[in-house]
């Protein structure tokens, strides 16, 4: 039946869609009384298949059996469901999670000098700072690159889950493992979180964390000392090497570097160890990379990070001020969040920025507060329009000609419910905040009123054009307010 059902779903998905979410994730366990049971290797294989292709698994299902057919995932890791997962889950997600086109082309630049935290607090309200230069540890590791402090949206999801993997058992699945992503989108901190993580799960583990120059400075160094002997054992020696930033060995003239980097990679990788690397651009692209390195490459797993959306970039300000009981107003929040986009250092960097400003000021962070502090990076006339809530309610009201206590009360006369849930919709819609949080300024109901109210009105729109035109109308007529 499954082998029949891929032949169908071959014939309706993308190829690496198919081949990566469905031959190589998914395994028949079970098939009675017209239910179907497919096994997934984690969980959120389960949750994305289910999500995005439940109608064709069904449609493939019946097509193959004639008859009405359930189909049903599971996380085989679940601890009910069996623990033993098959190998060829190992090259679940080779090479094929982003297409090259999410990424930028750009040559690699040489990451700006931080400067110290007292500078950026005396021109917080003139330039950009990068985050200040991290300290690390004796192992090279960044204290607070950690797993606890990386916080997963839809952009680095799958990447944040392969790493949890790894640090759960080393060597064994995704080794070598490949993360590469755009400049500041959190590469470097989810490396050392897997370092982390490991020295904390195995602590006799050996772990070595460098960037591909420090290796290759090393390597110079040890030329020049004539010890080589002694270089060979700190790398060849060792249980888990992650190497950041890997795009950077082999440029220019060091060849020799490289020729010793592929024999480090042999040997680590013939003694099964893990190994972790990061980069800007696949292994694809890596133009100054040897076809051999770059096959070892492909042969473990690759995956991308992309930029934040939104939601996501709401929920790291969020996390960020809670964790340091910084009391931010919820428009200010996602003020930063609509108008810092590109990546999480630059939402830090903008972060910091306001909260230098109400420091000096010593003020609440506030959202004209944070369109002054940010003043240097939004150009006026390109600021992205911010919707309040506030803003959303009031022109619902408007439109539906009921008052704002209304809206907000328990009344469910049927014009104001819809208003009610037309109002929870658009907000959902506009603002990027999560269920919970609109429920919050919806007097305080709880997330599931507020989903149950999206999932209707995305239905009426679906069900009805003259419906689905009135919402585009005050949609527009919403973030058209003060042009
Ligand atoms: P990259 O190595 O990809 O250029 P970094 O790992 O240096 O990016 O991340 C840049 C900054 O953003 C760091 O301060 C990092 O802690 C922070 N950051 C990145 N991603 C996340 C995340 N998902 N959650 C919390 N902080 C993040
Ligand atoms: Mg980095």
């Amino acid at each position: 039946l499954w082998a029949g059902m891929l032949e169908q779903l071959k014939k309706v998905l993308p190829k690496p869609i198919y081949e990566t979410w469905f031959v190589s994730s998914l395994i028949p366990t079970s098939y009675e009384n017209d239910v179907l049971v497919l096994a997934a290797a984690q969980k959120f294989v389960c949750n994305f298949v289910n999500k995005n292709y439940a109608d064709q698994l069904n449609e493939a299902a019946e097509a193959v059996t004639g008859r009405p057919t359930t189909v049903k995932l599971e996380d085989m890791n679940a601890p009910a469901a069996e623990p033993a997962k098959p190998a060829e889950t190992d090259d679940l997600y080779k090479d094929t999670l982003f297409s090259d086109e999410d990424l930028p082309k750009a040559p690699p630049k040489k990451k700006a000098e931080p400067e110290p935290k007292a500078v950026m607090v005396k021109e917080a309200n003139e330039s950009i700072s990068p985050p200040p230069e991290e300290p690390t540890t004796e192992d090279n590791l960044i204290p607070n690159y950690t797993f606890d402090n990386f916080i997963v949206g839809n952009s680095n999801r799958i990447a944040y889950s392969i790493a949890a993997s790894v640090a759960e058992a080393p060597a064994k699945k995704y080794n070598p493992l490949y993360i590469y992503g755009g400049s500041g989108l959190g590469k470097t901190h989810l490396m050392h979180a897997i370092g982390h993580q490991i020295l904390k799960n195995f602590p006799h583990m050996r772990l070595r964390c460098i960037t591909s120059e420090d290796f290759v400075n090393d390597f110079i160094q040890a030329i020049q000392d004539k010890n080589t002997e002694n270089f060979r054992q700190q790398y060849r020696n060792i249980d888990v090497l992650l190497v950041d930033d890997i795009q950077f060995l082999g440029q220019g003239d060091k060849d020799s570097s490289k020729e010793e980097f592929f024999h480090t990679f042999n040997k680590l990788y013939q003694g099964q160890k893990q190994m972790v690397f990061t980069s800007d651009r696949p292994p694809l692209d890596i133009k100054s990379l040897e076809d051999r390195l770059r096959s070892r490459f492909q042969s473990g797993t690759v995956t991308g990070i992309e930029p934040p959306d939104l939601e996501t970039r709401t929920a790291i300000l969020r996390t960020w001020a809670q964790k340091e009981k910084i009391n931010i107003d919820k428009d200010a929040i996602n003020y930063i969040a609509a108008n810092v986009s590109d990546n999480i250092r630059d939402l830090y960097g903008a972060y910091n920025n306001v909260l230098s400003m109400a420091s000096i000021e010593k003020n609440d962070v506030t959202l004209s507060l944070t369109q002054r502090a940010l003043k240097y990076l939004v150009a006026e006339k390109e600021e992205k329009k911010y919707i309040t809530i506030d803003e959303i309610t009031s022109s619902v009201c408007r439109f539906y000609s009921v008052n704002y206590n209304e809206l907000m009360g328990k009344k469910r006369t049927k014009n104001i419910a819809l208003a009610r849930q037309v109002a929870m919709y658009l907000c959902r819609e506009l603002t990027g905040n999560t269920y919970p949080h609109i429920g919050t300024a919806f007097s305080g109901r709880d997330h599931t009123t507020v989903m149950h109210a999206c999932e209707k009105i995305t239905k009426m729109m679906n069900d009805s054009d003259t419906f689905k035109e009135m919402i585009e109308r005050l949609k527009e007529k919403i973030l058209d307010v003060d042009k």
